[in-house]
């Protein structure tokens, strides 16, 4: 027996520390789950829960051929070969038997799931998996397996429980420090703590921009803050890449309204509008097909911010402008809700939007001439219906938004925490997006390619670390 209180603290109850508490409990580990909110779950409460996985019992069921090197390929080619090769095959390696995991736990799957989903850059096979309630529905299968792990008196679960910092003897991890000053020790630790897309601060040291967050209010980077604290180094700086798109928040706080998202993938609406920036400057062809080369267009432009623009004629024909808007909604919403303007002119709309009138009257004037002399678009646009002429005018205002963070704890191949000097800091571990989600998407969004090995690493890391 050690003479420590446990085997395994772990520093968050979310997507991936949920699964490492349930797997240490089940091999006989005594484990410590602590978490400063006053539920489970962490980021499920909002993700869209989207598991990428290759081979799966439910792509044989459905027919879809697939394996683990085409995913590996597909990861390569959307992240530009930016993510961490030897995570990314731990992480295609561990997606499938952790998906039939979650179904043989009653993971209950959308009908149409997998499907290619088209929100980010799409793979080339059916490898996307979600149940009817997005990140909730994993949560339901995660909840009982921690309250029976609970209930069989493995687990300890604190709620409203903020740990504070990591303790260290002779540079190993020792324990944790709680907010109140209360000392726990662990033969090991794990940072399942998230990322840090709701603390401005550390987003604008680690990220180098201006934070508009949709992320869940309990990502603060702490994780990352106790581990750098005792020398951990951070990976991934310059990766960041904001998500295309999402509405102000009416409350002022640098927020969206990530349920009230602009529909700005191509090949889900082709668009009649065009994009300006706060200038009235247009700078990408609107209906490029590449959502990546538009979220990386979109960190060039002034504080990442874009307006589309639109007329009667787009209004009528391009729908939704806004997921699950009608027309009618967005003409009651126009000049109330924050991020939503009309006008007359095109004067009245650019004024109702904060943006130039004279940058916008020339970017629509420019963009009419070509289309009309039959010249080419100034930015390689191929789709252009119609004129934007008929007014009233419409626009929508739209933030880069940050769901996630790219950077976060370096750790090697088995997940383990390490210094600047490649050392690894003992009885420290980490999964989940506390490790940055560079390391397995590179500066790029990899559809699933967060919850899939959040759930995956955790459940290794709980698997471990309670081997004896
Ligand atoms: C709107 C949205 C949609 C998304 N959609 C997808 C998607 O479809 N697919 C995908 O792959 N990814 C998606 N993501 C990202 C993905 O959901 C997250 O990266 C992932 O769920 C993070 O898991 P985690 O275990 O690292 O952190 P979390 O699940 O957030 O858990 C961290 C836990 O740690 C706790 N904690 C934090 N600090 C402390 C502390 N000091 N002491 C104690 N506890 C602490 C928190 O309270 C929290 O419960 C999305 C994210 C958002 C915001």
């Amino acid at each position: 027996m050690s003479a420590n209180d446990y085997d395994l603290i772990i520093v968050g109850a979310g997507t991936a520390g949920i699964p490492c508490a349930v797997a240490a409990a089940n091999n006989g580990a005594k484990v410590l789950l602590l978490d400063k909110a006053d539920d489970i779950g962490g980021s499920l409460h909002t993700s869209g829960g989207h598991m990428s996985a290759a081979g799966t019992r439910r792509q044989k069921e459905k027919g879809i051929e697939d394996s683990v090197e085409s995913h590996r390929a597909d990861i390569d080619r959307i992240s530009n070969g930016g993510a961490r090769k030897d995570l990314v095959n731990l992480a295609t390696d561990l997606a499938a038997p952790g998906l039939d995991w979650l179904e043989d736990n009653d993971f209950e799957f959308a009908p149409e799931a997998p499907r290619i989903v088209y929100g980010h850059e799409p793979y080339s096979v059916a490898r996307t998996y979600y149940g009817p309630e997005a990140g909730r529905s994993i949560l339901k299968v995660l909840r009982p397996l921690l309250e029976k792990a609970i209930a069989g008196g493995n687990v300890e679960l604190r709620l409203n429980t903020a740990v504070k910092s990591l303790i260290t003897k002779d540079s190993a991890v020792t324990g944790v420090e709680l907010a109140d000053g209360s000392k726990v020790t662990a033969n090991n630790t794990v940072l399942a703590s998230g990322g840090f897309g709701a603390n401005a601060e550390l987003f604008e040291e680690l990220e180098k921009a201006t934070l508009v967050s949709a992320a869940w209010p309990t990502s603060t980077g702490d994780g990352i803050l106790m581990a750098r604290e005792i020398g951990a180094a951070i990976a991934g700086a310059g990766t960041y890449l904001p998500t295309f798109g999402g509405l102000p928040s009416p409350d002022g706080t640098g927020r969206v309204r990530w349920t009230d998202r602009p529909l700005l993938v191509a090949s889900e609406r082709p668009p009649y509008e065009i994009y300006v920036d706060k200038s009235g400057n247009r700078w990408v062809a609107e209906d490029e097909e590449s959502i990546d080369i538009k979220e990386h267009a979109l960190t060039g432009i002034e504080a990442m911010t874009f307006w589309t623009i639109f007329d009667s004629v787009g209004m009528e024909n391009s729908q939704p402008m806004v997921v699950d808007w009608s027309i009618d909604k967005f003409k009651e919403q126009a000049n109330v809700l924050p991020g939503v303007f009309a006008g007359e002119t095109l004067e009245e709309l650019a004024k109702n939007a904060g943006i130039s009138a004279a940058g916008l009257k020339a970017s629509v004037a420019k963009y009419n001439a070509d289309l009309a002399a039959g010249s080419p678009d100034q930015f390689g646009r191929k789709f252009r219906p119609a004129p934007i002429e008929k007014g009233p005018f419409y626009s929508l205002q739209n933030h880069a938004v940050t769901l996630i963070t790219f950077s976060g704890i370096d750790v090697d191949a088995d997940l383990r925490v390490r210094k600047n000097n490649g050392e690894v800091i003992p009885n420290l571990y980490a999964a989940g997006e506390v490790l940055g989600s560079a390391a397995t998407m590179g500066q790029s969004f990899v559809g699933g390619m967060l919850v899939m090995p959040s759930i995956t690493f955790g459940k290794l890391l709980g698997e471990r670390l309670s081997a004896h």
